[in-house]
């Protein structure tokens, strides 16, 4: 067993008091995490893909049906409307950026994850953020964005700038699904977020 690094870890549970400093282990290891409830339910747990030294990271919110079923984020439709922003907007793909969710297991019926499913996973997805230390961090929709920014305030309001976030800068915007049902609007938004987030690649 390698190095661990201290994490937050939930309040109530002092189990996650220290996590891999390497990321095939922290990946090992929350395979097989089961605390919290979604453990139950889930068929895989969803930990992430990309390039373990990525410059660019995605956070989303949490697996769907076909990511549980896959165990791979952001596959289906908004999965294929993230890859496409990737590629137009910034010209990357999923193999070198890294995508993460800030709950690794799928809540039942795609139900918003619940706040103490979201304390009791947010010390991987930090781990991951101070493993991979990533450049840019696009974060997709709000559950990502108050996770990281710990705030109240919604994407819709918080887009369209960037955060100091560590050494990194956090871009915040919608989740692909938004874009989805919100049609052209939101997509342009999207696009333009998108697009900061290249400058700052960019720019350093
Ligand atoms: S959602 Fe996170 S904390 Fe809950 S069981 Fe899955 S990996 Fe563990």
């Amino acid at each position: 067993m390698g190095e661990r690094l201290e994490s937050e870890g939930s309040p109530a549970d002092g189990a996650v008091a220290a996590l891999p400093v390497d990321l095939g282990e922290l990946e090992r290891e929350t395979l097989a995490c089961t605390k919290c409830v979604l453990a139950t339910s889930r068929t895989n747990v969803v930990f992430g893909v990309g390039d373990p030294e990525a410059l660019l990271m995605f956070v989303g919110e949490g697996p769907g049906r076909d990511e549980d079923l896959a165990g791979e984020p952001f596959v289906g439709r908004s999965g294929a409307l993230l890859d496409a922003l990737m590629a137009e907007e910034i010209g990357t793909d999923r193999s070198r950026c890294y995508i993460a969710n800030v709950v690794k297991c799928r809540p039942p019926s795609n139900r918003d994850p619940a706040r103490e499913e979201i304390e009791a996973c947010s010390p991987y997805l930090k781990a991951q953020v101070e493993i991979i230390a990533p450049r840019v961090i696009v974060t997709l929709g709000n559950f990502a964005t108050r996770l990281l920014l710990k705030t109240n305030e919604g994407v819709t309001r918080l887009r369209g700038r960037s955060y100091p976030f560590g050494r990194a800068q956090l871009v915040p915007t919608y989740h692909p699904a938004a874009a989805l049902r919100g049609g052209a609007g939101v997509l342009a938004e999207m696009r333009a977020d998108f697009v900061r987030a290249k400058r700052l690649l960019l720019s350093k």
